[in-house]
């Protein structure tokens, strides 16, 4: 077993719970290894409760950076000494890079969604987005999307007020993106979709308890010209996408938006670039 950590060895960590099934320190500890580099990223099981002191001791054992994840990416934003501007929009934080003691917040997994449309040769500037769900993955997404020149976003969620409270910060903080909200209907979505250019399922349907289903039930909203994404890569073929598929669409699953959001994360730390494609056969591998 690899294994070359000496007094000079630098810690990355990771502060969630449940946490033992993250891929994080396998993609990280790999790329570590690939380039040299004198790092060991661990996971550590803390939540809202421990919270707190987990930072405080990141800070005290001088820890070069660490990531974030469920349930603390949004109560982690006041135990730190400045978050970056993305950061404070989406109101969460997944990666912090300690800059000379001081613990610097950012939020790279809607960066990541983006890297990974870039990287299909799909494009953001001035293009319109069907978004469904609301939650956080729909946050980070819809956000960067915004930021990065989306002309329209419409959102689709069960719950209408999620959808609101996202479109108003969205309009209050990036002035230039046109952003509609509406329930999940079918009639709705298809009208939405058949104008849009990319359309991403951000929800949880597709995968778990959910993986035989999608959150589009009829496959008539789906058309030839629609880029369709779903955030979830495992199973990394969903419901959603195989019925994009059969009917000629180009589609995205959520790998590359976890492999990007690393990616950027890995660059914030090592400020060098991650060996994403062997990262990819690490993480498929079963
Ligand atoms: P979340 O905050 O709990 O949000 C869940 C979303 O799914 C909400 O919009 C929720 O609607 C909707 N939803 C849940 N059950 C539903 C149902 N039965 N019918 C319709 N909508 C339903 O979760 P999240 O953190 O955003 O994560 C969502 C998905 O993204 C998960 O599958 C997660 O694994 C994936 N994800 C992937 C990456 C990646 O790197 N690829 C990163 C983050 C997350 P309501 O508002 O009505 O409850």
């Amino acid at each position: 077993m690899y294994n070359k950590i000496t007094g000079d060895t630098r810690l990355i960590g990771l502060l969630g719970s449940p946490i033992r099934h993250s891929k994080s320190p396998m993609m990280h500890n790999t790329a570590f290894q690939h380039l040299g580099l004198d790092y060991v990223y661990l996971v550590f099981e803390v939540d809202n409760h421990n919270l707190e002191e987990a930072v405080q001791a990141m800070k005290t054992l001088d820890v070069t950076g660490f990531n974030v994840t469920m349930p603390n990416k949004q109560k982690v934003i006041p135990l730190l000494d400045e978050i970056t501007e993305s950061a404070r929009i989406i109101d969460a934080v997944n990666t912090v890079k300690n800059q000379d003691g001081r613990l610097v917040g950012d939020n790279t997994d809607g960066k990541g969604f983006v890297m990974s449309l870039t990287d299909e040769g799909v494009a953001v500037k001035d293009k319109d987005f069907v978004i469904i769900g609301a939650g956080g993955a729909a946050r980070s997404i819809g956000i960067q999307l915004a930021l990065d020149g989306a002309r329209k976003i419409s959102i689709f969620n069960r719950t209408l007020q999620q959808a609101d409270d996202l479109k108003k910060v969205i309009e209050e903080n990036i002035p230039g993106c046109t952003v509609e909200t509406h329930e999940i209907d079918m009639g709705l979505l298809k009208a939405e979709a058949l104008k849009a250019d990319v359309l991403v399922n951000c929800t949880n349907i597709g995968m778990g308890v959910h993986k035989d289903q999608s959150v589009i039930t009829d496959p008539s909203v789906f058309h030839k010209d629609l880029v369709v994404a779903d955030v979830i890569y495992s199973p990394p073929f969903t419901k959603t996408l195989q019925m994009a598929d059969a009917a000629g669409c180009k589609t995205i699953n959520g790998l590359g938006m976890m492999i990007g959001q690393g990616a950027l994360a890995f660059k914030i730390w090592t400020g060098e670039d991650m060996p994403a494609d062997l990262i990819k056969e690490v993480i498929l591998k079963p």
